[in-house]
């Protein structure tokens, strides 16, 4: 069994102390309603080996590998954003384990984290790959990540996703807790897809020692599906739950959209992102930068600044800085997402794999 606890030893602390010098802090990252940004998304890739209804097309026009960043460029981005006060990181989007020597980033940012440059560095994944690279993520130095899974029927999972890869994303999930990961699940709440079925994955979650979080369907992207008719507000949702469980809302946060509860007689916790029905941006400590090297301040809005230009520029730190300041100038107050006499209002063009989910 691998080492789960978080203690760093003295000789690990040296060795992440040189591999990551000290990074020159710069004044912190504030937007124009005051809140803090703490927070980064990383893109890593917009490319993926499942083909989830709500997210992508079956057949979808991925970026010209020319346009992507290199590992070496995400990652001094990610030091750019240390350096103004990010503390946590989640690597997402398209699908990063899918991104050849992504353990090398992973490994670098891992550093930061150990040399308390940042508090965490995590993933979002659809855990296609945990199977054979959880033990390295873990020495990495990632702690958390979050595996979505909408389904434990093989045939709506094929469904949904296209790809007929249940069992190996259930293995990924032993696989990830097995290397000493804390894992949560993401699942995307559908109208007659999967929402029969959400009582008894909930409760497969807490058997399994799995926190959940449950997401409502954004329009974001083409897919080639009728959005609305997926839509299922968790408002509808959430008392059949607490037919089974008692459920206590707690305070507690992440300054992201999500909510959560306590379970009764269980360790775990439930999220709910409602980003249509309820949306809770007020707290917004996140920002999120495409593979290409877009910042978007907001999930749910199509403004942005370019950082790559100042990235391959003959002074980046400069443009980075004067970039992010900018970026900061631009953040909006929240989405526009929202359901009207059943349309959904706030369509974007951009899919979420592109954003970063
Ligand atoms: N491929 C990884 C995964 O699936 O976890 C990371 C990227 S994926 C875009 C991140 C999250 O976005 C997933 O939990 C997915 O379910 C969610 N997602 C994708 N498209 C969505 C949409 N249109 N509305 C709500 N959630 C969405
Ligand atoms: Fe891929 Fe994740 Fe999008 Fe599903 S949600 S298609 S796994 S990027």
């Amino acid at each position: 069994m691998p080492d789960t606890s978080r203690h760093i030893s003295g000789s690990q602390a040296e060795q992440s102390a040189i591999k990551a010098p000290s990074p020159i802090f710069e004044p912190n990252l504030s937007d124009q309603f005051g809140r803090k940004i703490t927070y980064l998304r990383l893109s890593v890739t917009d490319r993926c080996d499942l083909r989830c209804t709500y997210c992508m097309a079956e057949k979808m026009t991925f970026l010209p590998k020319a346009d992507v960043l290199s590992l070496e460029e995400i990652f001094t981005l990610a030091q750019a954003f240390i350096q103004r006060g990010v503390r946590r990181i989640r690597l997402t989007g398209g699908e990063p384990l899918v991104r050849k020597n992504i353990l090398w980033l992973l490994k670098k940012i891992g550093n930061e984290v150990k040399a308390g440059h940042l508090d965490e560095v995590t993933l979002t994944t659809n855990g296609t790959q945990l199977p054979h690279m959880a033990a390295d993520i873990y020495a990495a130095g990632v702690r958390r990540v979050n595996v979505s899974l909408d389904t434990l029927d093989a045939r709506k999972f094929e469904g949904i996703t296209r790809r007929s890869k249940l069992e190996t994303v259930l293995d990924g999930i032993q696989a990830a807790k097995a290397a000493g990961l804390s894992v949560k699940i993401n699942t995307v709440a559908m109208r007659g897809k999967n929402e029969a079925e959400l009582p008894s994955l909930f409760q497969w979650a807490i058997n399994n020692e799995l926190d959940m979080t449950l997401i409502e369907t954004m329009p974001l992207g083409e897919t080639d599906q009728r959005r609305e008719a997926d839509y299922l507000p968790l408002s509808a949702v959430l008392p059949k739950l607490e037919d089974i469980h008692t459920l206590t809302p707690t305070p507690e946060g992440t300054g992201g959209p999500a909510r959560y509860f306590t379970v009764e007689g269980s360790k775990q916790k439930l999220g709910i992102i409602t980003p249509l029905s309820n949306n809770f941006c007020d707290g917004c400590n996140r920002v999120r930068v495409t593979c290409t090297g877009r910042i978007y301040m907001c999930l749910g809005q199509d403004d942005h600044v370019d950082l790559r230009q100042a990235l391959r520029s003959s002074e980046p730190a400069a443009g980075l800085r004067k970039c992010l300041d900018k970026a900061m100038g631009h953040k909006p107050r929240g989405h526009n997402f929202s359901m009207s006499n059943g349309k959904m209002v706030g369509e974007l063009q951009r899919h979420m794999s592109q954003t970063g989910g």
